[in-house]
């Protein structure tokens, strides 16, 4: 459900993106992809190759898809005006600047809007892209929608519809999934395993 095949094919993409040596100025919407390419210095090192995927036995969503409903104003005398900014808005967070994009903890990422479990900490890796970077969301916890424009494909979570950012395959990060869900900090909440 809610699960949509990438659109874009990964190869083309990720070779034009990386020969560009951009340096135009972050994080201007419709550079955003480039962006995140661009700064794709550690394409094999960031991932530790640790990280095994037997957390699918642990934890699973609280809520199911589209449970969370809440109109704009709702949302609004919940969230900071940047949690509102991104989430509800689609807004991105300034890249390099985000509470957990070097932040490397064991635990779990949830929701900021609605506290939906959304990420392992065993699926995070460092991307160095600006922003924390997972291979892999909690089975049923994210949705994809991919932009209308066809070049990036936008995830949510599928509880609350609240805005993560983006999702990108193909890279060669060397992860098991070989995807990148770039996550704006402020769309998460970490909790420390217990
Ligand atoms: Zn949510």
């Amino acid at each position: 459900m809610g699960s949509q095949i990438l659109r874009i094919s990964p190869f083309s993409l990720s070779r034009t993106l990386i020969n560009k040596s951009s340096s135009t100025p972050l994080f201007l919407s419709t550079n955003l992809s480039k962006t995140h390419f661009t700064f794709n210095t550690k394409l094999s090192s960031g991932f530790s190759g640790r990280v095994k995927r037997s957390f699918r036995s642990g934890i699973v969503a609280m809520a199911g898809p589209g449970s969370v409903q809440k109109s704009e104003d709702e949302w609004r005398a919940v969230l900071s005006p940047e949690q509102f900014r991104i989430l509800r808005q689609k807004g991105t967070e300034y890249p390099g600047t985000g509470e957990y994009d070097k932040f490397s903890n064991e635990g779990v990422y949830t929701c900021a809007g609605c506290g939906t479990p959304l990420y392992k900490s065993t699926t995070k890796f460092n991307s160095g892209c600006g922003w924390p970077a997972f291979f892999e969301g909690l089975p049923g916890a994210i949705n994809r929608h991919p932009d209308p424009d066809g070049r990036r494909v936008e995830i949510t979570c599928a509880a609350c519809g609240g805005h993560l950012g983006h999702v990108f395959k193909g890279e060669g990060f060397g992860t098991p999934t070989d995807e990148r869900h770039c996550v704006n900090s402020v769309s998460l909440k970490f909790t420390p395993e217990k």
